[in-house]
């Protein structure tokens, strides 16, 4: 177990249920300068760094209507995610919370989710900034960003 998967002081996990219902399918591979969790952002900007979706050319068509300057919402897999911690204590905290009160990358269905900047499309990359994901992160749906009214 690497070291960011080990349980801290009054962590729980539960016995991890197995069997999952839903099929997801993976639209694309998020490229990023971080090849670990450990290099990641805690929390994407959209400063950052400029990172490359490469998008299945399966769902090309997918990308029709996105243009330079969107602000759109990225959903991803954190493939690398405990999915059994309930009960978790954050590294800057030491009052054990919920995983449903945490925006944690361990979760049951470990989905990331950022409002990125799309900085322009190169064929079946989109080159976005605001991510804070690993290299290599499954790529699960793209949507433009919800506008208050
Ligand atoms: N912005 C997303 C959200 O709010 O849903 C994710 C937030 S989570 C705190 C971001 C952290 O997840 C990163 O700092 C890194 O430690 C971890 N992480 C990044 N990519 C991951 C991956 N592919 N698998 C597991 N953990 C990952």
């Amino acid at each position: 177990m690497t070291e960011p998967d080990r349980l801290r002081p009054g962590e729980q996990a539960v016995n991890w249920p197995g069997a999952a219902d839903a099929a997801l399918v993976f639209i694309g591979r998020i490229r990023t300068p971080w090849a670990t969790r450990a290099e990641c952002p805690h929390r994407g900007q959209l400063e950052g760094p400029v990172c490359r979706m490469e998008i299945d050319p399966l769902w090309l068509g997918g990308l029709l209507g996105l243009a330079s300057g969107d602000r759109l919402e990225i959903f991803y897999w954190l493939h690398r995610s405990r999915r059994d911690v309930v009960v978790q204590t954050r590294r800057q905290d030491s009052a054990p919370r919920g995983v449903f009160s945490l925006r944690s990358p361990l979760r049951p269905n470990p989905i990331g989710t950022s409002v990125v900047l799309l900085e322009r499309i190169e064929g079946a990359a989109l080159l976005v900034r605001g991510l804070d994901c690993m290299d290599g992160t499954p790529l699960i749906d793209i949507r433009p960003e919800r506008r208050s009214a």
